[in-house]
């Protein structure tokens, strides 16, 4: 991982390059931010431009032997902690030492998305809570109390340093205040108010923010070979958080789906045919609830931009093809008198589904009240 391969978050780059340029490297930083933007992808990119061999033009090389031993998830000097689930009597992050492996992809790409939802399901999507035990400080000590195999700086990166155990971190808060010269921890967390406050106090703070619509469609763009356009209307509902806008490239043949229904839900709503509105919601009531959820945000966010369709701006219109099509004879049906009402009958039916009530009832309801909501 390159700092070129960061999605946005520039100034951060600039405070980290200009750390280790400069010979001046915290013993502990904390990359914090929201969920969903690249801090574990930073710390990668931060271990391996402190160690590589050759930096230039302010970032690693990819190529030195060093590079090549980040890049394949084997450098002898960096570690790893992260959350886990209890496998044997000491639990430590080691146990699923392939599985962080498939979690980072090949060459750490997958990294950028840091997709916790994803990690639990290598974990084995059990109910249990994963945590950082703690018997991973005493792993933890060894590791970095050994003297450096190749390179001057023995890095830790923890992922998700809010999950670790007390413990854990009451004894880890030793070697943080007394490391040894050539110990670096790197952190990340979603949430710096879960950090204990003591661990907190003795790491330098690196704020990661939310990249661009335009940034994150970039990525797509080139990652995944989506066009401009395409991609755009992908990151946008994304609002910053580049797991989201990943799920979305991903669930591109759901979006198609998810348009069809709507297509359909609007059709007949106009019809006012009672008869196949119920048929309608039976077929969304036979999702899965995370899948009838996802339907009914996306239903929401197509109202929006069928009432911003009317405004002609499209700089603020965010539409794949295929929606922008159908917007074409459909976005007068959402005007001011409705779109409202329009727009919280989704939000409230999501809501409903969510708290269990009767998706076919639910969503019947919800069928109802738009083919009212329509005429108006
Ligand atoms: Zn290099």
């Amino acid at each position: 991982m390159k700092f070129s391969d960061i999605i946005g978050n520039e100034r951060a780059i600039e405070r980290v390059r200009q750390m280790v340029d400069n010979d001046n490297i915290p013993h502990a930083l904390l990359f914090y931010g929201e969920p969903g933007v690249p801090k574990l992808a930073l710390a990668l990119a931060t271990s391996q431009y402190i160690h590589c061999t050759n930096r230039h033009d302010g970032d690693s090389c990819g190529e030195c032997p060093s590079c090549l031993q980040h890049q394949s998830m084997n450098h002898a000097d960096t570690f790893f902690s992260y959350p886990i689930v209890k496998k044997g009597e000491r639990p430590v992050s080691e146990d699923f030492d392939a599985e962080w492996k498939r979690f980072l992809g090949e060459g750490g790409k997958d990294a950028i998305a840091e997709d916790y939802e994803r990690w639990l399901a290598l974990l084995g999507n059990t109910n249990a809570q994963p945590i950082i035990y703690a018997n991973e400080s005493d792993n933890i000590i060894r590791k970095m109390s050994m003297s450096a195999y190749t390179a001057r700086f023995k890095v830790l990166i923890m992922w998700n340093a809010d999950k670790m155990h007390p413990k854990c971190a009451n004894k880890l808060l030793k070697l943080i205040e007394e490391p040894s010269d050539d110990s670096i921890f790197l952190l990340t967390t979603d949430s710096v108010k879960d950090i204990l406050p003591t661990i907190l106090s003795r790491t330098q703070r690196i704020e990661l923010r939310k990249p661009s619509t335009q940034q994150i469609a970039e990525y797509l763009s080139s990652s995944h070979g989506i066009d401009m356009t395409e991609a755009i209307a992908l990151a946008a509902p994304a609002d910053g958080n580049v797991v989201q806008a990943l799920r979305n490239a991903d669930h591109g043949s759901e979006t198609h789906d998810f348009h069809e229904q709507f297509v359909k839900l609007m059709r007949l709503a106009y019809m006012r045919d009672i008869a196949q509105l119920k048929t309608w919601s039976e077929t969304i009531a036979g999702y899965k609830r995370e899948k009838s959820q996802r339907f009914l945000n996306y239903a929401s966010r197509m109202v929006r931009e069928n009432y911003i369709y009317n405004l002609h701006l499209p700089e603020i219109n965010y539409q794949t093809e295929e929606e922008s099509q159908f917007s074409k004879n459909f976005a007068r049906f959402i005007n001011e008198r409705n779109v409202e009402a329009m727009f919280k009958t989704f939000v409230d039916a999501a809501h409903d589904i969510k708290g269990n009530g009767n998706a076919k009832i639910v969503l019947f309801d919800m069928a109802v009240k738009v083919s009212i909501l329509i005429k108006k």
